[in-house]
């Protein structure tokens, strides 16, 4: 990985959920790479045991956690572990997240013929999947953030990030649930950011814009691979015309969770987006 640039990490003790996913596998490398200790959770084990492996083997310190950031019981085990492999947790990135087809309607906008249609409404959403997009993304970001800003109260340069999304701006389509989650998240970043201020624990969040990745292939890509109807909009209303790269997230992150480059800087989210946030369309 080519880093845009370093930041001093060195022996930091990265908590990194989700890490057994794309966004967060890369996210794990990059501060790997800074001189921290990355520990990946996942519900996944494999998946971030892979990844840790792939950073051990360039030489980096890294290991894999099985855990659900849903069940207090199983981040308090992980984070036994983690005391006893590494010490106490320095930085959370709260990455574990996503949609869920079953709190997501078939249709972006209802009309008046949709009860003759074989199609998934607004009206059909199972409450079960509306919960479980909740609960994933906004309980999964204050549950580790119980179990693991108790080892940053009071030491320097300590501080959580979020994963938000462009949802928290203004709802997308289709997705009632995971919009209303990351809008959560943003606010719970700023509620955390402040209620944290006089204990020495920063709270930021990125907004990754368009990712083209597995949690989001089935809205993206048709079967045959041809893009979607949602990835031309999508495209059309961003103004630098492309999906993002995952590297494109690297440098707000490392920028955040840096005590040196942003000492200052608290209940921010910042949009990596390529302008989709800013456009009206017009
Ligand atoms: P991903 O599906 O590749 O990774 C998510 C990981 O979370 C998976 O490895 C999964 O096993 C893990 N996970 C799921 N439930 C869990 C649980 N209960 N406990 C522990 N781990 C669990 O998704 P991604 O695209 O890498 O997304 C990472 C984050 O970024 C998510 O919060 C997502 O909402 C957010 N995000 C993604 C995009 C995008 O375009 N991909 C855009 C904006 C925000």
């Amino acid at each position: 990985m080519k880093l845009p640039f370093k930041v001093d990490l060195k022996d930091k003790v990265v908590v990194i959920t989700g890490a057994g996913g794309i966004i967060c596998s890369h996210l794990a490398r990059a501060v790997a790479e800074c001189g921290a200790k990355v520990c990946l959770l996942d519900l996944n084990k494999d998946a971030a045991d892979a990844y840790a492996k792939e950073i051990v083997n360039d030489g980096y310190v890294a290991k894999g956690y099985a855990c659900n950031v849903l069940e207090k019981e199983s981040l308090e085990a992980c984070h036994e572990e983690i005391l006893k492999d590494f010490g106490k947790c320095d930085i959370l990135i709260n990455g574990a997240g996503g949609n869920n087809p079953r709190a997501t309607t078939d249709n972006e906008y209802a009309e008046l013929d949709d009860a003759t249609k074989e199609i998934k409404t607004f009206f059909d959403l199972d409450k079960s999947g509306v919960e479980f997009v909740f609960n994933l993304n906004f309980i999964g970001t204050l549950l580790p953030s119980q179990v693991f800003a108790k080892d940053m109260i009071g030491r320097k340069g300590c501080n959580i990030l979020n994963i938000s999304s462009m949802n928290a701006y203004t709802p997308l389509t289709k997705i009632p649930a995971y919009s209303g989650a990351k809008a959560a998240v943003t606010n719970f970043t700023q509620w955390l950011a402040v209620h944290f201020s006089h204990v020495g624990i920063r709270v930021n969040a990125i907004a990754p814009g368009f990712f083209s990745t597995k949690q989001n292939a089935k809205l993206l890509w048709n079967e045959d691979g041809t893009p979607t109807a949602r990835t031309g909009k999508i495209l059309a209303a961003t103004p630098m015309g492309r999906f993002g790269e995952l590297d494109d997230l690297v440098g707000a992150t490392l920028f955040l969770l840096s005590n040196d480059a942003a000492n200052f800087v608290t209940g921010v989210t910042i949009p990596i987006d390529g302008g989709f946030s800013s456009y009206s369309g017009v």
